[in-house]
């Protein structure tokens, strides 16, 4: 068996312990005599193992008791819609902080729902830094303040809560969530595709204070409404089973590590040796501002023109992929999430030294 370190955006490298424990529980979990992914969701094996999914989640990221954690399907994309549509009651607007292209998409999503007031954008410096909170123009008569809080394709993450007072912050976190600890009081829905560095894609997590339930108006479709999913505990229709009992093994593994805080050291460590050596050098460039830049998802391009395909090609005879930067931005990207191990990135290093070295 031969396995290459994975640098895709997501669906991502998965942590090793992880599928060779998929594989070992493939044909039959636990004596149940059958996979995972035959079961009834509504039978006691599959319903012990979301009971997990959901206590080992809320152990994590310390949920308080006051939110609902939901696994849904559907995409971070889905909940661009359903965000305005549960959330925005008599209210017709809602700020939006517009950092890249994913908040983007976001924004013009809201945009069929209501009138969005976007508070603040980084669009002047190309996406490349978050606007500083007390720059933000919020309109008092917004619904909700939304977030991009790590912006996949540019690499720019917020690294503090932005403090919007007493209206509820939405935050989408598809690409960090699980990466460090979180403030999940600070927030009226966090929301997160779970295919970065959850599990597999097919699976959205949602987090929602509770009170910010059942505002939705008559006549929203049953799926679109929080309140159904609240209600139902994630059961109204068949949830996406497999990927909850992926992302379930993966919470293991993260609480083995020593949880949230532990696995924020490493990937510190981790975004450092990467940033610090294309900081050293004129031959790379990251275009993020240093107090900005991604723990999870880092850009950087070469100064010199015309050597990416000859870059990616290299990288991937060293068993390094996914190395290819967004097709809006060029240039490259390594994700390096949850489950990159260490080695992988200074292996990634190593061989970016060594091009340099023939190329610079
Ligand atoms: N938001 C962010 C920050 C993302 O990175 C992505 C996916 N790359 C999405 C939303 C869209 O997620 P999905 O494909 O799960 O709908």
């Amino acid at each position: 068996m031969s396995r290459v370190f994975n640098f895709s955006a997501g669906p991502a490298t998965l942590p090793e312990e992880v599928l060779q424990q998929a594989r070992d529980e493939m044909l039959d979990w636990h004596g149940a005599g059958m996979s995972v992914m035959e079961m009834s969701h509504r039978g006691k094996e599959f319903i012990s193992i979301a009971e997990q999914v959901e206590a080992d989640l809320r152990e994590l990221l310390a949920i308080p008791g006051n939110y609902g954690v939901l696994f849904l399907q559907g995409g971070a994309t889905s909940q661009f819609a359903m965000v305005p549509q549960n959330l925005l009651g008599d209210k017709v607007c809602a700020d939006y902080v517009y950092t890249g292209q994913w908040s983007k998409k976001a924004i013009a999503e809201a945009q069929k729902f209501c009138r969005v007031n976007v508070a603040a954008s980084s669009e002047d410096r190309d996406f490349t830094y978050v606007p500083r909170p007390e720059t933000w123009r919020l309109d008092p008569a917004s619904a909700y303040v939304h977030i991009t809080s790590n912006e996949t394709i540019g690499g720019v993450e917020f690294h503090s809560v932005p403090d919007v007072g007493d209206v509820p912050l939405v935050a989408d976190m598809s690409s960090h969530l699980l990466s460090r600890p979180v403030d999940v009081g600070r927030y009226g829905v966090i929301y997160a595709g779970a295919q970065k560095n959850i599990g597999p894609a097919g699976l959205t997590i949602v987090i929602i204070r509770k009170d910010l339930v059942g505002r939705a108006p008559t006549g929203i479709a049953s799926m679109a409404d929080y309140k159904t999913h609240v209600e139902s505990g994630s059961m109204y229709n068949t949830p996406p089973t497999y990927a909850i009992y992926i992302a379930g093994l993966v919470l293991q593994w993260l609480k083995r590590l020593g949880g949230l805080v532990a696995i924020e050291k490493i990937n510190i460590a981790k975004s450092q040796i990467l940033y610090q050596y294309i900081d050293s050098t004129n031959f790379y460039q990251c275009p993020v501002s240093p107090e900005d830049r991604s723990r999870m998802n880092v850009p950087f391009r070469i100064s010199e023109d015309g050597l990416d395909t000859q870059f990616l090609a290299r990288a991937k005879q060293h068993g390094l992929v996914q190395l290819k930067g967004h097709r809006s931005v060029g240039g490259m990207r390594a994700s390096i999430y949850n489950a990159m191990p260490i080695e992988a990135v200074r292996t990634l290093v190593e061989f970016m030294r060594e091009f340099e070295r023939s190329h610079g």
